[in-house]
């Protein structure tokens, strides 16, 4: 007992001591944010350690990660003996990071770092040059007030479309920032393509692409807004926003943060759109990692996700140098397998809103010399657009009322398959769905409240094809929008063999309309009857349904009578 207590505080006098030596050696300002080092016996210490330090990364038993002094302090308390590493934002001169010459007369060369003031302004004069299919849609402002904002990207870019949403985010940690210079060359890449390279051109018009290059501008510019020199992982609070999530596994507030105003922004985006797929992007790493990061179960689209992996992964091979993306599984990890992490927004946006959003690494240095910008974009570039194109394959199609033809919001899911809320529903006003999966063969449920829901098997999905599914759902009352709907016992014999009578509620009117539907509302008989001549009833056959419970429907005039059958 006495023993481990003092090694305690013999390793708290090392950190404190490491750590003040690092203050009188740091001749830039810093904000209290410590990147350190240190040594784990075990992985499972992880599960504890990320909810009281930023963890950066994990290779073999060393353990790199961020604190502020609080969290320094403890895990010092705790007996960890801890390295001081210079800061990754302090380690390049403001000329590295923004060469003399550099944008060669054209600001958009992207071979440099903007200010922020020159990058609200490149997203600004994004939307003013292409206004016919790029807006700017405000996310937020961060706690000391600079904008957060995403341009969206699409044909008729002021709808809401019946089309996929995919959402690339960058540099939620301050000082990653390769992403970020890599997000503002692709917006220009795709706008100033538009309508000239025809891929590019379908994708727009395909898509809803939103791209928000900056994620925590107070972070980035940390040390001023005229340089990404002495940018910090953190927000301006001190607390890591890739933790400050709602987690699937440990609740609300996992880090014990309040939400911040960056958190909360996003959050709202989220809840206003409807991503179906996305990545954010980060740096200290190369690699394509995968949900989840929080828990060890598997995701219900593994497959998919080491599919699109591979794809993003393999494609940087060809034009990558030969150590890029070269650790983990060949470039691409299940998050849960590198470490373990508690609050990150790909779980978030995974588990609340069926977002396939990843977290990509992309380059092992977080601030990358500027000079290095545009061999990071020739490497990612084909890989970025082909992710991008992921989005509209799989099984998309419109979901409406059955009577009315109205858009519905409904929800797919996949028995037997999905788990931990992979579902996905689809989007008002469009009716629009998207369910991205692994190749093979699916039965989609499809259900809306007020409707009955619908199972169809033998979906058959190929990987990068689109297998188009429009879907009618029938409402309980299916003629719950007509005037004079009733229940009406009419159907005699029931249960019945096949043969039955029809009792007709009134007389006088010359066509009846008798339809019969499925359980699961598929229409499996409809006929037309000529009763001008003022009979009671008429008589049916329908032995050629399966046994089973069906709907009938009878419609005379502005009139419709519902009633349930048997067949034997
Ligand atoms: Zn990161």
């Amino acid at each position: 007992m006495m023993k481990s207590v003092l090694g305690s505080l013999v390793a708290l006098w090392l950190c404190l001591q490491g750590f003040s030596l690092y203050s009188q050696n740091q001749q830039s300002q810093h904000s209290g944010e410590i990147y350190f080092s240190f040594e784990i016996a075990s992985p499972f210490e992880l599960e504890t350690l990320t909810r009281i330090i930023s963890i950066d990364n994990v290779t073999g038993n060393l353990v790199r990660a961020y604190a502020n002094m609080v969290g320094f302090q403890k895990i010092a308390e705790m007996g960890y003996v801890c390295d001081i590493l210079a800061h990754p934002g302090d380690l390049l001169t403001k000329e590295q990071l923004r060469p003399p010459g550099s944008g060669k007369g054209s600001l958009t060369n992207w071979d440099y770092y903007p200010t922020y003031q020159e990058y609200i302004d490149f997203m600004y004069d994004f939307a003013a040059t292409y206004p016919d299919i790029c807006i700017v849609v405000p996310i937020g402002t961060s706690v000391l007030g600079r904008e957060i904002i995403a341009l969206k990207i699409s044909d008729n870019v002021n709808d809401s479309e019946a089309e996929p949403e995919f959402f690339y985010t960058s540099s939620i940690h301050g000082d990653e920032t390769t992403g970020y210079v890599l997000m503002l060359h692709l917006i220009d890449h795709l706008l100033s393509n538009y309508g000239i390279d025809p891929r590019i051109s379908e994708m727009v018009n395909t898509t809803e692409i939103f791209i928000n290059p900056l994620a925590n501008p107070d972070g980035t510019y940390w040390g001023g807004n005229n340089s990404v020199y002495g940018a910090r992982r953190f927000n301006a609070n001190g607390i890591d926003l890739n933790r400050n999530y709602p987690d699937p596994e440990d609740g609300p507030h996992p880090d014990g943060n309040a939400w911040q105003a960056e958190t909360i922004h996003f959050m709202a985006f989220a809840d206003s759109n409807h991503f179906v797929m996305g990545a954010n992007f980060h740096g200290g790493a190369e690699v394509f990692n995968y949900p989840w990061d929080t828990w060890a179960k598997l995701a219900a689209d593994d497959l998919w996700w080491q599919f699109v992996g591979r794809e993003y992964v393999d494609t940087v091979y060809l034009y990558g140098p030969w150590n890029y993306f070269s650790g983990f599984n060949n470039g691409i990890t299940n998050g849960y397998q590198w470490y373990t992490i508690s609050g990150g927004r790909q779980d978030f946006m995974n588990y609340w809103h069926a977002d396939r959003e990843v977290t990509l690494e992309i380059s092992d240095i977080k601030l990358l010399p500027a000079s290095q910008l545009l061999n990071y974009w020739e490497y990612n570039y084909r890989s970025l657009l082909n992710y991008m194109d992921e989005v509209n394959y799989g099984v998309q199609g419109v979901i409406t009322d059955s009577v009315t033809g109205e858009p519905l919001q409904a929800r797919i899911l996949i028995p037997g398959h999905d788990s931990d809320n992979s579902y996905v529903d689809s989007k008002l006003p469009s009716g629009f769905y998207s369910r991205l999966l692994y190749e093979g063969t699916y039965g989609l449920r499809f259900s809306s409240t007020g409707y009955f829901p619908k199972t169809v098997y033998n979906v058959s999905v190929t990987n990068r094809e689109t297998t188009y599914l429009d879907i009618e759902l029938v409402p309980l009352n299916v003629a719950q929008n007509e005037p004079r709907t009733e229940r009406f016992s009419m159907v005699y014999p029931n249960p019945s063999d096949g043969e039955i009578e029809l009792t007709l509620p009134e007389t006088g009117r010359f066509k009846a309309n008798v339809s019969c539907f499925s359980m699961n509302g598929n229409l499996v008989f409809s006929t037309e009857l000529d009763v001008s001549d003022g009979q009671a009833a008429v008589r049916l056959d329908i032995g050629n349904l399966s046994a089973g419970l069906y709907l009938v429907r009878l419609v005379l005039g502005n009139s419709s009578y519902t009633d349930r059958v048997v067949i034997r």
